[in-house]
Order: structure tokens, then C-alpha cells, then sequence
């Protein structure tokens, strides 16, 4: 799979699943993106590259325990990677879509949880677990 940030001058492919697959309703997704809440996936570090020009640098922000990278152009955080693990995070939104606007093999990668549900703007009535913090490490609240 392909994904790149708004403008599309920063871009990534992903070789394998998604070791995680979430809809976060925590509150820094939420004022990071101003979405209610974000589809998120982690990958391994072998299943993530980079694919954009050579020439093309993405700004790289250190924080809490990942560095975030962004498009030097549109400022889209369009990649992180955790420091502990070493695996990359990304965002669904971001994922290449086909030509009636649906994202490519999202059957495959789309979210099995809610997590920090209970930051949630928005109710939603689905038939995913949702969780107060991380998934099976707090308590669930449906
Ligand atoms: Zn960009
Ligand atoms: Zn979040």
C-alpha cells in the first residue's frame, strides 16, 4: 500500500499488515488533526519506506517518545516512529485511494478497536470493542 501527506510531495509504501490498527479518539489526535477521531496504524520497521524524491527532506520533530515527520511544503505530520519500538505509525487518511475515492485493500488494514474512547467527541455506534486507554490494558467501555 501507498500513502503520502496532503500535497503528496512526502510519501511512503507499506510492505505487510498493520501490527495495530485503531480509531483514537485521544485528545492529542484530536487537536493534532481536528478530526473527532483518526483511523491510526502501526507497522513494523521493515514493512515502511520512504518513496518520495530523493531531494525531498521532511521535517523531523522529536517528541515524547517518537519522532514525527512532516511535509517541509504542506506541514502534514505524515509519518511517526516510536522510539521504543522502532515501528512506524501512520494515519489511514493518508493511505492512496482508488478512483471512486476508496481507500486501496482497506478490508486489510481498517481498524479492529476504538481506543480512548472515553475522550470521544462523537458517539459511535459500531460493533468494535472501544477502550478507555490502550486496547486490553484498560478498561472497556463497550
Ligand atoms: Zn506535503
Ligand atoms: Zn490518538
Amino acid at each position: 500500500m501507498k500513502g503520502s501527506c496532503r500535497c503528496g510531495s512526502l510519501s511512503y509504501s507499506l510492505t505487510a499488515k498493520p501490527v495495530v490498527s485503531v480509531y483514537c479518539h485521544c485528545t492529542q489526535c484530536q487537536r493534532a488533526t481536528c478530526a473527532v477521531f483518526v483511523s491510526s496504524m502501526h507497522y513494523s520497521p521493515s514493512a515502511f519506506s520512504w518513496t518520495h524524491e530523493a531531494e525531498v527532506t521532511p521535517i523531523e520533530e522529536k517528541i515524547d517518545g517518537c519522532v514525527l515527520y512532516r511535509c517541509a511544503k504542506c506541514r502534514t505530520c505524515t509519518a511517526s516512529q516510536m522510539s521504543d519500538t522502532q515501528n512506524w505509525a501512520i494515519r489511514g487518511a493518508h493511505l492512496e485511494r482508488d478512483e471512486d475515492g476508496k481507500i486501496i485493500n482497506w478490508e486489510e488494514v481498517k481498524p479492529t478497536s476504538h481506543i480512548f474512547y472515553g475522550n470521544r467527541i462523537l458517539d459511535v455506534a459500531d460493533t468494535l470493542p472501544k477502550w478507555a486507554g490502550f486496547p486490553n490494558k484498560s478498561t472497556r467501555l463497550d
